[in-house]
């Protein structure tokens, strides 16, 4: 580290301290990314989704500049890393469960998943199906996470009670469950979101300056996370990037050192590092 840029760093704003050090030393610097909603724009089919060509290619040139880039998203890793279509960086799948390892290509699992991955669908395959489809909720399969959405909903009302009605019946069975835009998730009662994920990512990496962008709920656990290991001394600087949206949870602007505007902001901001 330069002298003197421990003290001059700690006088700036996370958001010009992290880009400093992602210029002047770019190798110490890691990168997580939310995906939908993030790089990719919210779309009514989470199957529609899509991340701009010119954010990909951004996203490989950070990948060979930076310390690391990692995308961290509830979907499977797989799913995220053919949604993003970079090689060379790291995929956080399931909020944290799954772990693409960009030199091996495996996906690494928590085990105690595994045995979960039954009972989450035989739970799922109970929900009336000819009633979802009837008021327009979709399921999402992210393998031991199920998603109900009914963003787009012909009956919105309808769908949203139905949705809630399976809430109830996944807590009695001691399911995990999560709200997200317009989406509930159904997940094995192990804890694990992505602050855990990307709090072990940073400790391995020995990185010492991390940014997180993110647009929902689930974000939040990773801002906490990065925050959390600047006051053990595990970061020098933690930059937590909250994506605005009609829907942005009041926790995430609240809890973020800046927010950009949409995926658009994301990618502006991309374009400065
Ligand atoms: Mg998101």
């Amino acid at each position: 580290m330069p002298d003197g840029r421990e003290t001059s760093n700690q006088q700036l704003a996370p958001l010009e301290a992290w880009l400093a050090a992602a210029h002047e030393t770019p190798k110490d610097c890691a990168l997580f990314l939310d995906v939908d909603g993030t790089l990719a724009p919210v779309v009514e089919r989470a199957d529609d989704a899509r991340v701009p060509t010119d954010v990909s290619r951004i996203l490989g040139r950070l990948s060979a500049k930076l310390g690391m880039v990692a995308c961290v998203s509830g979907r499977a890793a797989a799913d995220a890393k053919r949604l993003v279509g970079v090689g060379g960086i790291v995929y956080a799948g399931a909020h944290g469960a799954e772990l693409l390892d960009p030199s091996t290509g495996e996906v690494e699992r928590a085990p105690e998943l595994e045995a979960w991955h039954k009972p989450v669908r035989d739970f799922v395959a109970t929900i009336d199906h000819a009633e979802m489809r009837r008021v327009g909720v979709r399921l999402e399969d992210k393998d031991f996470i199920q998603a109900l959405h009914w963003r787009g909903a012909e009956l919105e009302e309808e769908a949203e009670q139905l949705v809630r009605d399976a809430e109830a019946g996944a807590r009695d069975l001691g399911f995990e469950i999560h709200h997200g835009r317009k989406v509930l998730e159904i997940r094995p009662p192990i804890h694990f979101n992505k602050g855990i994920v990307v709090s072990r990512l940073v400790k391995q990496s020995g990185l010492q300056y991390a940014a997180y962008v993110g647009d929902d709920n689930t974000d939040v656990d990773a801002f906490e996370a990065l925050l959390e290991l600047r006051a053990h001394g595990d970061l020098e600087v933690a930059l937590c990037v909250g994506v605005s949206s009609e829907e942005a949870p009041q926790q995430l602007v609240d809890r973020a050192d800046t927010m950009v505007e949409g995926p658009a902001g994301v990618n502006r901001l991309l374009q400065e590092i």
